[in-house]
């Protein structure tokens, strides 16, 4: 049976406990519309832990005033329904007045990886998003946290945090579910009319058309961006951005080298998608 806890010193208790009793916790952080990505980690945590903890909360710091907060998917009831069928232990599900009681005055900020990519049209985002994780983290006290590499930009921002305020829980990064035709599954996608969810494949396969100009022999930046957003503007997709940086550092390169990260931000009218793929140039 999985129990469900709203208060954050009560879950805490709990998990103290068992891992008093030698019990080793997987968590996996979500905001809920969950979907074959968010039940792969879920999946990995099972594999590896006694306890599974899942948190479903709809984190609205980490979205601006014109963002999608208001309209965001909110299937609770089905969520349910699967996190008892992944065989979850626990469901932390706060509401925002525990998480951000009205006199709340602390962030985290990872300076430099925050204000690339995504962190440059949403400028408070990664804030948002590393104070609530670090705030999870503290209430769970995981062992390992688990993570998506569809969202590849944060997975790197909080391994910094963690790295840089002394946590000692390990991060695991799990590969990114795709549908059939390519395209990473999203709670966004439900944003895509019919005829959008045809033509949003196009982010997937600019990303692996790049892959392919660097794996036969373009090292130029600027034509490779050129080329990707070229394909993505013919299927009717605004690109926000399409970057090309070092998979460290986040940093933008002229020529490709060593472990590369080609990353893209799509909108079509509501929907805003982001992918990524990898590419180890030597
Ligand atoms: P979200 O509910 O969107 O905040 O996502 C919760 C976690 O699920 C994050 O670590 C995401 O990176 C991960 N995730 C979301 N979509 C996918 C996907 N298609 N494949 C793998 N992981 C995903």
């Amino acid at each position: 049976m999985m129990r469900i806890f709203k208060s954050p010193r009560k879950i805490h208790q709990t998990l103290q406990t068992l891992q008093k009793n030698n019990k080793t916790i997987g968590f996996v952080p979500t905001m809920g519309a969950l979907h074959d990505g968010h039940r792969s980690l879920i999946r990995k945590a099972r594999q590896d832990h006694d306890i599974v903890v899942v948190s479903l909360y709809l984190n609205p710091s980490q979205f601006s005033a014109k963002e999608d907060l208001s309209v965001y998917p909110r299937p609770l009831t089905s969520d349910k329904t699967l996190l008892q069928m992944e065989k979850v232990d626990y469901l932390f599900l706060p509401d925002t007045k525990t998480m951000y009681p009205e006199n709340f005055s602390t962030s985290v900020e990872v300076s430099s990886l925050s204000q690339v990519l995504c962190g440059k049209c949403r400028p408070n985002h990664f804030k948002g998003v590393a104070t609530i994780v670090l705030k999870l983290l503290h209430i769970v006290d995981p062992d390992v946290l688990y993570l998506g590499a569809k969202d590849m930009q944060q997975a790197i921002i909080l391994r910094k945090m963690v790295a840089d305020l002394n946590s000692f829980v390990k991060i695991k990064l799990c590969s990114t579910i795709r549908d059939k035709n390519g395209l990473a599954l999203s709670s966004r996608n439900v944003y895509l009319s019919s005829d959008e969810k045809q033509k949003a494949p196009v982010l997937f396969q600019s990303l692996k058309y790049v892959k392919s100009l660097i794996q036969n022999g373009e090292r130029q930046t600027v034509r490779l961006k050129q080329k990707g957003r070229a394909m993505i503007h013919k299927s009717g997709g605004k690109v926000e951005y399409l970057e090309i940086v070092d998979a460290t550092n986040l940093r933008s390169m002229r020529q490709v080298r060593g472990r590369v990260l080609i990353a893209l931000a799509v909108r079509f009218h509501q929907a805003r998608l982001i992918d990524n793929i990898m590419v180890v140039v030597k």
